[in-house]
């Protein structure tokens, strides 16, 4: 109830843009489905546009019309739902995207994506995934990678850059 309250408050300003950061949080999924389907009615009817702030994935595919993944505050990656949940082209969402239980045939582990988020004050040179990412080579240590367009998105990743050294 006190999600539905926020989410009235926000929109009695007539805003076209919600930025709806972790709006889901601890609520069961049932209410969970309450809140998202409010929400993109609402939208739907004021014609105004959400950035939802989330780290759930379920929420992702059946909420959102594009997704942008981040890594150390950086865009790692950006493109419409479908073909970044189903064919990442960065390492960092591949290895969310794998370490995610599905039903149907099941490998025998999970992706694990190794070591674990840096600092904000201690950004690793290069690309900052490098220390994590199970296809770094002696590029990703000194150059930034910046977005490139990969289909109908974009990644930030030097595989897609020519500099694969
Ligand atoms: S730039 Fe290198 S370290 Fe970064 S994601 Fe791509 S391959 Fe991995």
């Amino acid at each position: 109830m006190r999600q539905r309250v926020v989410i009235a408050l926000a929109l009695c300003a007539e805003p076209r843009l919600i930025i709806a950061d972790e709006p889901t949080t601890a609520l069961d999924v049932s209410v969970q489905a309450q809140i998202i389907a409010l929400l993109k009615r609402v939208c739907r009817e004021r014609n105004a546009a959400v950035i939802l702030v989330t780290h759930d994935m379920g929420v992702i595919a059946e909420t959102a019309d594009r997704v942008a993944v981040m890594y150390a505050g950086r865009l790692a990656e950006i493109g419409p739902v479908a073909q970044v949940l189903q064919k990442p082209s960065h390492p960092y969402t591949a290895g969310l995207m794998g370490s995610i239980p599905r039903i149907g045939p099941r490998p025998d582990r999970l992706i694990q994506i190794e070591g674990s988020m840096p600092r904000l004050t201690d950004i690793p040179s290069g690309c900052a995934f490098n220390p994590r990412c199970p296809k770094v080579f002696a590029n990703c240590h000194h150059i930034r990678p910046e977005l490139r367009q990969i289909a109908d998105g974009a990644a930030a990743c030097l595989l897609y850059e020519g500099v694969t050294q």
